[in-house]
């Protein structure tokens, strides 16, 4: 805009936007929709069609069951896909989370108790180390956190490994580690773990029951709590999440 001073422009006034944060934005908003959309119709497309083929009466007696299972597991990985999606867009959202005390000792016991089933098909030993500790946080966001480390620490451990969650107390800060005897993760690719639908080996992932979202829950589980987290692992010989919660 020019500036006038007595009938003459004497300067002139130019306004820069920064758009990059917008635009970045945008870009990760499209990219999700489409690795979403992407998600949703590879499963679809399983379950259309082994149910085309069971009502056609083109499946032997003796493959029915087995149709069934995948018909099953499927709709389960759908449905475990939505509730992650509804999940990380309601963080997207939210701007107030309500923060209450919470204790990460006794949140970790329900979610070790809540996973010990699936531990115990492949004979992994879960332990709980520490003592009770509050933080203020979200319950609901914690528990997600917790879980989420924890469910990892089974799915990708050994047959016979171990799962530890220990919660230390200091003087500044509260720290919760889970720690596993799985197949660790390469150094290069522990930075990009967190980044939505990311996985290391994508095949084996979703035929664990993965979607690619449980890291970037807790990624914002922890941006949330002003916490950090901290990735050490070395192939073959396991993984350590530490979380480091402020005082
Ligand atoms: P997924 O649903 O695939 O487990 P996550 O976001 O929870 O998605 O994790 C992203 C990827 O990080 C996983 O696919 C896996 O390759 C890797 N990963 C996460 N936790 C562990 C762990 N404890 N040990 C080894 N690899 C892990």
């Amino acid at each position: 805009r020019p500036i006038h001073s007595e009938d003459k422009v004497t300067g002139l006034a130019i306004l820069f936007f920064d758009v990059t944060e917008q635009l970045q934005a945008e870009q990760l908003r499209r990219e999700f929709t489409a690795n979403v959309s992407h998600e949703l119709k590879t499963p679809l497309h399983l379950i259309s069609g082994y149910s085309e083929m069971l009502a056609s009466d083109v499946v032997a007696q003796k493959d029915i069951p087995q149709f069934a299972e995948k018909i099953h597991s499927e709709s389960q990985r759908m449905i475990q896909l939505v509730e992650d999606i509804i999940k990380l867009s309601h963080l997207d959202e939210s701007e107030e989370l309500a923060m209450e005390p919470v204790n990460l000792y006794q949140i970790s016991e329900e979610v070790l108790d809540s996973l010990s089933a699936k531990a115990n098909e492949r004979h992994i030993n879960l332990h709980l180390l520490g003592e009770p500790a509050y933080i203020t946080g979200n319950h609901a966001l914690i528990h997600s956190l917790i879980y989420n480390l924890c469910d990892n620490a089974i799915i990708y451990n050994r047959d016979k490994g171990d799962v530890t969650v220990d919660i230390t107390s200091n003087e500044d800060d509260i720290v919760l580690t889970v720690q596993d005897t799985g197949v660790g993760i390469a150094k290069d690719e522990q930075e990009r773990i967190f980044e939505r639908f990311y996985r290391v080996d994508k095949s084996r992932s979703k035929k664990l029951g993965g979607t690619g979202l449980g890291l970037s829950i807790v990624k914002h589980a922890v941006n949330q709590h002003h916490a950090d987290i901290k990735v050490e692992s070395q192939l073959g010989l396991g993984t350590k999440m530490t979380v480091t919660f402020y005082k």
